[in-house]
């Protein structure tokens, strides 16, 4: 043990190859193939189970100024920030039957936000509303996306329970053509697309997955037809039966502690377990909601990315770390500590160890927890995450681990492999079948695939080129949003973009840029804007360039969807977020000058 492993009450040596030898159990040679495309025979696991009424309409023809492509919080806001700057001619069109996105899908019990509401409810200030808790659940956050749509009349001319099939450009029109499940042939001139990260649904490949005969779905399409209750529990349906439960990510942290209390079994299948930190929630602070000045709000989104981006521990800043008091912040309130420690000008390599340091203490705080909660210890043990803080998603839950503790609940951990088989009877896990009524797949969604695959259409740009086509060897594009030879196209996501846990913040900085540009473009008269060759190559060059992940992240990590399964795909580094993990901030500042400098360089217009 080194002198400063010495004083630590770890040792950073077992911590080391502890990491190595858990993430070696569970890389894979199949990687991201090991999951299947959820189609064919297996479509009914996308069936929407919240539509009371399908939707019939005539097919339409018609022409708008502006088409947004998915009305999850990404398409609210850019249809927000387009009302706002005066936009009208809007039409949003999305495969749910409401608002929502994820928030539409994601309806499973205990669904809820694990980011505070006062940074994650996009349009506080704007729409004068100040949620009641520190965190909101699943439906306080699908009422806030109603709150969204109905302030900017964004159902006005929406065309909701429809999917976008292609759209194609029309070059002599300078416009895109849109056509849909509905038979729909949409003109636009400009089109947003805001798809989301995380839209589709995936399956694991695990071998007899369609011979199971008891009753089956995935989280996001709930059946409370059959389990009885909603997104807050009372799942009545369950009292007499066997309920299995695959994967243990941040949804089947919310919903297992339901499943547990109101199965008569409860079987936790587990492949690798999640870092669970406390929740403690409580009511807003009437006092701290009264001492709130104009602006509060994109300022605290500001901090809290500064934070999750590394740059809450630097001296001057303490006071942004301060105002949070979560466990997303913890991980940066120990660095500062340990910073200061360390002393003055501490070299590059130090601060990298008092990084690795930072780390692991923090991770050694939530497996402790787990032996303080989990009265089994082996299931304790199990239960324990061996890696660094961000390799997986944290969640912040207060109820997860104890429900471990009950009589009916059994955590069957398969060591880092994965469930074995499925039968028609059940699930089989180290040579034993667990017998179930109902199995749940909290398999998560697909990350990783190709961009078209995930949105479920392709574009045929310029000279019929496809988008899939164009991005075979990785994205390329001007800021993320744009990409040449799809001219009028503006994309809001994360690839060549920006990341950070607090979603909508990237989406909102995406949305105003967005508005902006169409707003100019209206005012001119420009009818066709294209990025420059030169423009797009020197960004996909700057965004490859730039380190994947912060340290102790990316192919270093145990495997999931955050690293492509751990895989070395070279075109993660072309579709990775500007500045990897650690670049949000930086990014929005890049938008934001190219707002300032007001002649649109590495735009093309017509
Ligand atoms: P994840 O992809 O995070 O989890 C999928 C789970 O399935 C993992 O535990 C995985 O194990 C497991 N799994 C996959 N294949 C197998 C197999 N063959 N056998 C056993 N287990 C298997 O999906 P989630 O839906 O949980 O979460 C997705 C994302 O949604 C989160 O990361 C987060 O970004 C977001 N989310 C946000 C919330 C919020 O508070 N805002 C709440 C809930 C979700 P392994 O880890 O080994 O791959």
């Amino acid at each position: 043990m080194s002198s400063s492993a010495a004083r630590e009450s770890f040792d950073p040596e077992f911590l080391r190859r502890k990491y190595a030898q858990e993430r070696e159990k569970r890389l894979r040679p199949d990687g991201n193939e090991q999951y299947q495309e959820i189609k064919g025979e297996y479509s009914y696991f996308l069936d929407d189970p919240y539509v009371d009424t399908p939707l019939v309409r005539e097919p339409l023809t018609d022409q708008v100024e502006v088409a947004i492509i998915g009305g999850g919080l990404g398409g609210l806001l850019a249809g927000a920030r387009m009302r706002e700057a005066g936009i009208e001619d809007i039409r949003m069109i999305e495969k749910g039957a409401d608002f929502g996105g994820t928030w539409y899908w994601n309806r499973y019990p205990g669904a809820a936000c694990d980011i505070e509401a006062y940074t994650y409810l996009p349009l506080l200030e704007e729409l004068g509303y100040l949620p009641p808790r520190k965190y909101c659940d699943a439906p306080e956050i699908l009422a806030h996306c109603r709150r969204i749509a109905e302030h900017y009349r964004l159902y006005d001319n929406a065309c909701l329970q429809t999917e976008v099939k292609q759209m194609a450009w029309d070059e002599a029109a300078r416009r895109w053509i849109i056509h849909t499940d509905r038979d729909d042939r949409i003109q636009a001139r400009f089109v947003v697309m805001v798809n989301g990260p995380l839209n589709r649904p995936k399956l694991p490949g695990i071998p007899g997955i369609d011979d199971f005969k008891g009753h089956t779905f995935h989280t996001s399409r709930w059946d409370y037809g059959y389990t009885g209750g909603d997104a807050r529990g009372n799942l009545t349906g369950l009292r007499d039966k066997r309920v299995g439960i695959i994967g243990t990510g941040a949804t089947a942290v919310q919903c297992v502690s339901h499943l547990g209390e109101w199965a008569k079994q409860l079987y936790v299948f587990q492949r690798t377990p999640s870092g669970v930190d406390p929740r403690n929630d409580h009511p807003t602070d009437m006092a701290w909601a009264a001492s709130l000045k104009p602006g509060w709000q994109k300022q605290r989104q500001k901090d809290f990315t500064a934070i999750l981006t590394g740059r809450g521990g630097r001296r001057g800043e303490i006071d942004q770390l301060d105002q949070f008091d979560d466990a997303w912040v913890e991980m940066g309130k120990i660095y500062r500590r340990r910073m200061r420690e360390a002393g003055k000008d501490v070299p590059r390599e130090k601060v990298l160890e008092v990084f690795e340091l930072a780390n692991f203490e923090k991770m050694e705080n939530v497996r402790r927890r787990i032996d303080e909660i989990v009265e089994d210890p082996e299931t304790a043990e199990a239960l324990k995450p061996w890696y660094a803080f961000m390799c997986k998603r944290p969640c912040l839950d207060d109820r997860y681990l104890p429900t471990f503790n009950r009589p009916n609940v059994k955590l069957v951990d398969t060591k880092g492999q994965g469930v074995e088989r499925i039968t028609e009877r059940g699930v089989v896990v180290e040579g034993v079948e667990y017998e179930l009524d109902c199995l749940i797949f909290a398999t998560g969604f697909e990350v990783g695939t190709d961009y078209t695959r995930r949105a479920g259409y392709d574009l045929i740009g310029v000279d019929g080129q496809s988008l899939e086509d164009k991005w075979r060897q990785g994205m390329r594009t001007l800021y993320g949003i744009h990409t040449r030879g799809f001219p009028n196209c503006f994309i809001v996501g994360n690839g060549q973009a920006s990341f950070t846990a607090n979603y909508p913040d990237g989406l909102d900085e995406g949305a105003k840029h967005i508005a902006h540009l169409v707003k100019h473009f209206q005012d001119q008269d420009i009818t066709r804007v294209d990025a420059a060759e030169e423009a797009e190559q020197a960004w996909s060059a700057e965004v490859y360039g730039t380190e994947a992940r912060g340290p102790m992240g990316g192919t270093s990590c145990t495997p999931g969807y955050y690293n492509l399964e751990g895989q070395h795909d070279p075109r993660a580094k072309h579709n990775q977020p500007y500045g990897g993990m650690m670049g949000a901030n930086l990014y929005f500042a890049k938008l934001e000058a190219f707002r300032q400098a007001g002649d649109l360089p590495g735009l093309e217009l017509a």
